[in-house]
């Protein structure tokens, strides 16, 4: 026990106490003499064949008396009926302490005693003897436990009423895993952690519950930040690569034509304008400006004799003639003669 009352009916904490002075117990009234000099760190005891009517078994480790010994004496070992809740945090969240595992039954009736008679139930369970064994091994998101407690393994019932937190102290510095509400993603061996906090953030955490604030809130407004920001940097990316992208396809668009240009194989042709007269005043074809590329190997033999031909008729000047060839070509294939290498002189 961590707490006991003076003769003078004051709250004295272990720290305080001295050995040989009158306490009694807060529960059951009867008197009880400080431990000390043991294997344990000093506690309040009753006396042998005095038995309390608390029979409730209390975490009695340095691990909680520490934990304790951070919160103010109204705050530690707060009677209810005939037993104690370990802490309670501003008279609306307790919080009870244990470094091993219990009967499923006393977990229920424990975590029920707390749920009666204050509005927010917490359990902190001290699992860093068991890391240091090996047993479990913590993990971003969960904690792997081989031979989990049965109590754990029953979690589910709880229905979210209480918040379980485990502390690992990995090199000195201690860990709290917040598994609440998990309930449903566990299997035999493997306990899912909504998230790890330190110390001070694990105490803002508490008294957030405590002072009725979402413990979460935090976290959800730091994570749709993180998520905003993440979305906005896909988006200039996006907009980057697209840029980059038509820059290529412009850049290969150049040396592609600049090596057609330079092998002299296709032919640059250029649709020209419909005339509008003998199309009957229909619209200009949109594409009149399009260049268009046809490799040599595309012009069929009739095609390139009348290439020729053209060229040929060009070169002499016969006008007549190369316009009535020339409107044949543009009926037959569907764009204007132009230009063609074949028949330039050399
Ligand atoms: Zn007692």
């Amino acid at each position: 026990m961590f707490s006991a009352y003076d003769n003078q009916n004051n709250k004295i904490s272990i720290n305080d106490a001295v050995a040989g002075e009158f306490y009694i117990c807060p529960t059951c009234k009867k008197r009880l003499y400080v431990k000390a000099g043991g294997r344990k760190k000093p506690h309040f005891c009753h006396y042998r064949n005095e038995s309390c009517i608390d029979y409730w078994k209390y975490d009695e480790s340095d691990w909680s008396n520490k934990w304790k010994s951070s919160f103010s004496n109204e705050e530690v070992e707060i009677i209810h009926h005939e037993h104690h809740i370990d802490i309670e945090v501003k008279n609306n969240l307790g919080i009870m302490f244990s470094s091993s595992s219990m009967h499923w039954e006393t977990f229920i009736e424990k975590t029920d005693y707390m749920l009666r008679n204050i509005n927010n139930a917490m359990w902190l369970f001290n699992l860093t003897d068991l890391y240091k064994k090996g047993t479990i091994e913590p993990k971003r998101n969960c904690i792997i436990w081989r031979g989990i407690w049965k109590m754990f393994y029953d979690y589910q019932y709880l229905e979210n009423a209480v918040w379980i937190v485990i502390e690992i102290a990995v090199k000195g510095v201690s860990w709290f895993g917040i598994l609440k509400d998990l309930d449903r993603s566990y299997n035999d061996k493997t306990l899912y952690v909504l998230r790890w906090l330190k110390e001070d953030q694990f105490r803002r955490y508490f008294n957030d519950i405590a002072d009725k604030k979402d413990p979460e809130l935090p976290y959800k407004v730091e994570e749709e930040r993180q998520r905003k920001l993440k979305e906005e940097a896909n988006e200039k990316e996006r907009i980057e690569r697209e840029k980059h992208e038509a820059a290529e396809r412009i850049e290969r668009e150049k040396l592609e034509r600049q090596q057609e240009e330079k092998e002299g194989q296709p032919v640059l042709l250029r649709k020209q304008k419909v005339d509008e007269e003998k199309k009957g005043g229909q619209q200009e074809n949109k594409k009149q400006n399009e260049r268009v590329y046809i490799p040599e190997r595309l012009l069929d033999p009739e095609m390139k004799q009348m290439s020729d031909r053209l060229n040929e008729l060009n070169r002499l000047n016969r006008f007549s003639e190369f316009s009535d060839l020339a409107m044949i070509w543009y009926e037959k294939y569907g764009f204007a003669w132009t230009y063609s290498p074949y028949n330039h002189e050399n």
